[in-house]
């Protein structure tokens, strides 16, 4: 349905010269060849072939004055080494990025998400952790401190982003990270802080993912319209390269 809807539409649309850029660019696709995109944008970054630059022209930027249609919206973290457009080796206009510490969501980022998917009909939703994220290294930090509400085991929940009055921006952060934290500390008595940040790292990447759509009802009426799909996935910091998290469970929220 979704596939002959883009299709029907992007035939009416072609005649006008604000939407031809879809169809010139070939950015429409489907959530699982976006993510194939970034997947060999990925590959070309790795191996040193990598070509973001070199696309990125007047031309271009005459054609995305006119509109956008990014096929992904990538939620990463904010750390300097894993810039999306360069380890997925893309040009302007291909992908919607946000980026916070920690690739957690809140209000505002939710809706930054929910304009791309609802208004730009980005079909797919990719939430990119990595390797020894810093802001997953403080809440574990801070998960083993006595008397810091949010923090421990127990008062860890499934849901993200309760309202925290009164804290300070950094403890909201890590209190947004905090259920990750509790749920790797769950699965990974007795290791050391290193692993269990990793393990964290992936549960926050997870949580994330299925809570975007408990936390938004756009995105969750998009997901249900099969009009939009989610991935997960995690950055090595050693050779650059980005793998599923999870493929075969996790990937695709709703599979
Ligand atoms: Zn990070």
């Amino acid at each position: 349905m979704r596939t002959l809807a883009r299709v029907t539409v992007a035939a009416v649309l072609s005649f006008l010269p604000t939407f031809a850029l879809a169809s010139e660019n070939k950015l429409q696709c489907t959530a699982p060849e976006a993510l194939e995109k970034l997947l060999e944008g990925n590959k070309r970054y790795v191996e040193g072939k990598f070509g973001m630059c070199k696309d990125s022209n007047a031309e271009l930027r005459e054609k995305l004055a006119k509109g956008q249609t990014p096929y992904a919206i990538v939620l990463s973290c904010s750390d300097s080494r894993l810039p999306p457009e360069v380890i997925f080796d893309k040009a302007p206009g291909e992908i919607f990025v946000i980026r916070v510490a920690g690739n957690t969501v809140d209000p505002v980022i939710l809706a930054s998400i929910e304009y791309a998917a609802e208004h730009l009909g980005t079909p797919l939703i990719f939430v990119l952790g990595h390797e020894r994220c810093g802001a997953v290294t403080a809440a574990v930090d801070a998960s083993g401190k006595k008397g810091t509400k949010g923090h421990s085991d127990h008062e860890a929940s499934e849901e993200q982003g309760e309202k925290k009055e009164g804290k300070d921006n950094m403890s909201q952060l890590v209190t947004r990270l905090a259920p990750a934290v509790a749920k790797a500390k769950g699965k990974n008595k007795g290791v050391e802080r290193g692993v269990l940040v990793e393990a964290a790292v992936d549960e926050n990447i997870k949580l994330v993912a299925q809570n975007l759509t408990k936390q938004s009802a756009v995105l969750k009426k998009l997901a249900e319209e099969g009009k939009v799909q989610i991935a997960i996935g995690k950055y090595d910091l050693d050779d650059g390269k980005v793998s599923l998290l999870g493929k075969q469970k996790c990937s695709w929220v709703y599979e």
